[in-house]
């Protein structure tokens, strides 16, 4: 647990000696570090922006842990208390709003399976499971995923989808809101979401969208609107997106995508 040590500034060239884009394969030109040390580098061709210099799994695993990262995580959107208030009540049903409108009607009437993946304490899938479902998640917050379990008497498993011993195919639907940005590759962390899939089934999944704020150290990608799109067709044979706007702790407004994407044709 803990904040990482401030990384050595590294120089563009260093940090990015031959910058391709890991989602288009496009070249990519270097930023100047960011307050963190982190070189970003930006994709012409598909606009997606990067960490060329990442923090290593480890350092990645151990920032992520503990309850004082995820009161930061609350806090930034808001929610002061762990305990249910109407902060965490409103917070859940816009998100679960989100899931009836555009995720539920397109998989059949259910009961369905579902995973959520970085899920945190649970409460999308306890809202979930209140609906019928029958819901795993996990998360690599091994104490907070232990709390959630606890608290909503859920299976929340702690780690990696591939940690988490999931069986291959056993889902109607992966979702996940707000957490491929923060991988070193979330292209793989979506292939292993679609492997998770059984055919017929969907990935459910919001990311921001072109932030500009490149000092914004949790986060090691950057959608482009183009990016997202390109990520999901190298994996989906079909796939829709939709354009949503939230506020954080402060009030602005910051843009994200909702992606749905099937793993099979219709
Ligand atoms: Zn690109």
């Amino acid at each position: 647990m803990g904040a990482l040590a401030a990384a050595a500034p590294a120089s563009p060239a260093q940090a990015c000696p031959a910058c391709a884009c890991p989602v288009c394969g496009g070249p990519a030109r270097p930023a100047p570090a960011n307050r963190h040390g982190r070189v970003v580098a930006g994709c012409a061709a598909c606009g997606h922006h990067f960490v060329a210099n990442p923090w290593s799994e480890a350092e990645i695993r151990s920032f992520y842990q503990g309850m004082e990262y995820f009161r930061k995580n609350c806090a930034h959107q808001g929610i002061a208390s762990i305990e249910d208030d109407a902060a965490w009540q409103g917070w859940t049903a816009h998100r679960l709003g989100q899931i009836e409108r555009l995720l539920l009607p397109r998989l059949g009437p259910g009961p369905l399976r579902i995973l959520e993946v970085g899920c945190l304490e649970g409460r999308v899938l306890r809202g979930l499971a209140r609906m019928g479902h029958s819901v795993s998640g996990c998360d690599v917050n091994a104490e907070v995923a232990a709390l959630g379990a606890r608290l909503f008497g859920l299976d929340i498993r702690p780690g990696s989808p591939e940690e988490c011993g999931f069986e291959p195919a056993s889902f109607d639907a992966v979702i996940s809101f707000h957490t491929l940005e923060h991988l070193r590759d979330p292209f793989a962390a979506l292939e292993a979401q679609r492997e998770l899939v059984h055919p017929g089934g969907a990935v459910f999944l919001e990311v921001p969208l072109n932030e500009a704020d490149h000092d914004n150290r949790d986060h090691l990608h950057f959608f482009s609107e183009a990016s997202l799109e390109q990520a999901l067709r190298r994996l989906f044979p079909r796939f829709e997106t939709e354009a949503n706007v939230f506020a954080d702790a402060s009030g602005r407004a910051i843009g994200s995508a909702l992606a749905l994407a099937f793993k099979d044709a219709p």
